[in-house]
Parts: C-alpha cells; sequence; structure tokens
C-alpha cells in the first residue's frame, strides 16, 4: 500500500492530509476494544470510521470504537484500529 493509499484509507473522502502530527509519547496503553458495524461507528464516532476515548475517571483503560477486522488481510480495518491505538499511545493529528 502506498501513501497515497494509505491516507485514503484513514481520512474522509476529500479530506486533505493532516498538516498537523505529534507522535506517541507513551510507551504502553490499555485499550478496551468496542466491535461495531461501519454505521454504528459513524454514530458514535461523530461521522468518523472509528475514534478513540480517553479512559473515564476510574477505569484504567481508554476506548476504541472500531469495526472489526475481517481477518488478517483487512488491510483497512487493521490501519483503521492502528490509527486509533496510536490515539491511545499519545498521537495527536489536526
Ligand atoms: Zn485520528
Amino acid at each position: 500500500m502506498n501513501r497515497r493509499e494509505f491516507l485514503a484509507v484513514l481520512l474522509p473522502a476529500g479530506a486533505v492530509p493532516y498538516r498537523h502530527y505529534k507522535a506517541p509519547n507513551k510507551d504502553r496503553a490499555c485499550a478496551q476494544v468496542m466491535w461495531v458495524e461501519e454505521e454504528k461507528a459513524l454514530q458514535l464516532c461523530r461521522a468518523g470510521q472509528a475514534c478513540w476515548k480517553p479512559s473515564a475517571t476510574g477505569s484504567p483503560y481508554d476506548l476504541i470504537v472500531a469495526p472489526k477486522p475481517r481477518d488478517f488481510n483487512d488491510e483497512r480495518r487493521l490501519m483503521i484500529l492502528g490509527h486509533e491505538f496510536l490515539h491511545a499511545l499519545g498521537a495527536e493529528h489536526d
């Protein structure tokens, strides 16, 4: 997968590539994953394909809401999951 295809997977249609990027600043993160259908992700993630939510008070786990990869060849959903886990590790973008 080349860079253009990579960005096409991660960005909404017509969006410009991220201008701001802050690299992960944590060595580890604990996240629970809630598998949802893509339509549900759009509802729960403000029209995003998936989302990460920092841990609520008292919980040791962040939450990742994402569609479940069908298998190890489902690169699109695997990349979406990896994108959200980067957020759990402290990465940011605009
Ligand atoms: Zn993101």
